[in-house]
């Protein structure tokens, strides 16, 4: 039987890879990754060397029937991503569906766990997380209001992706649709300008314009609410009472 491994790699900092990951990209006979360049560094650093077989999300069936007949062939292959954990926002899922559907009896699926910027950027915001709703990258056009609107009325804290290029956007929208909500931005997690922004839409676009050259690099956006807020306080009051 041979084994797709979907292996999380670091968001930035190479040393965030676990132990098993690592014996794992230096034990299987090939990698399934994105940019051969970016997997190429991190191996390099973990002084391994192994075949590379490039893999997005628009991969044409060719690539697949490739990876298909490797797993027939009994071999194992890992799958990674640029950053972070394949499948979350990021190529892999259609794969994983395949060789589950196709490959059920004789192919093992196997997660890996390791970083994801979601993850990490709700861990340090300090924002209620026990229960989330993660909306990935927004839609540019279509469907991007409602969202907004819905992000305004969730009952959760709300985390979403976005580039340096639109951050600005989805803030002007946040301060449209909820002014009044306390959102954190998770900036360049794990590497040298990592940093924790927050404040309300305003406050947060006034300080983009103070300081244009922080409009760079990858974020993530999230929304607190009233509810989840109370939430965590009344649970904090029961917990001194105790
Ligand atoms: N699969 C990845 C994961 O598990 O985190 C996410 C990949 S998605 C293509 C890339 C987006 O994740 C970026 O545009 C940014 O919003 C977020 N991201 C990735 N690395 C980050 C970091 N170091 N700091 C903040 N956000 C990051």
């Amino acid at each position: 039987m041979s084994t797709l491994y979907v292996v999380a790699t670091p968001i930035g900092n190479l040393e965030d890879i676990t132990l098993r990951a690592i014996r794992i990209l230096r034990d299987v006979d090939a990698i399934l990754c994105e940019d051969t360049r970016v997997t190429a560094k991190l191996l390099q650093k973990y002084e391994i060397q192994k075949t590379l077989i490039s893999y997005h999300s628009h991969s044409k069936l060719s690539k697949v029937e490739k990876v298909f007949e490797f797993l027939e062939a009994g071999k194992d292959l890992a799958l990674v991503s640029d950053a972070g954990t394949p499948c979350i926002s990021d190529p892999g899922v259609m794969l994983v569906s395949q060789v589950r559907e196709k490959f059920s009896d004789m192919v093992k699926i196997v997660a890996v766990p390791g970083p994801s910027a979601v993850i990490s950027a709700l861990s340090g915001s300090g924002l209620p997380s026990s229960e989330f709703l993660f909306l990935g990258f927004l839609p540019h056009k279509k469907g991007r209001e409602t969202l907004f609107k819905e992000i305004a009325s969730s009952g959760r804290t709300v985390a979403f992706y976005e580039s340096p290029h639109r951050i600005i956007k989805a803030l002007e929208s946040l301060q449209k649709f909820a002014p009044e909500k306390k959102i954190v931005i998770a900036r360049e997690l794990t590497k040298i300008y990592e940093e924790f922004i927050e404040g309300t839409a305003t406050e947060l676009l006034a300080h983009f314009e103070k300081h244009p050259d922080t409009i760079r690099g990858e974020f993530v956006v999230m929304v607190a609410n009233d509810r989840t807020r109370e939430q965590s306080s009344n649970k904090t009051t029961q917990a001194i009472k105790q």
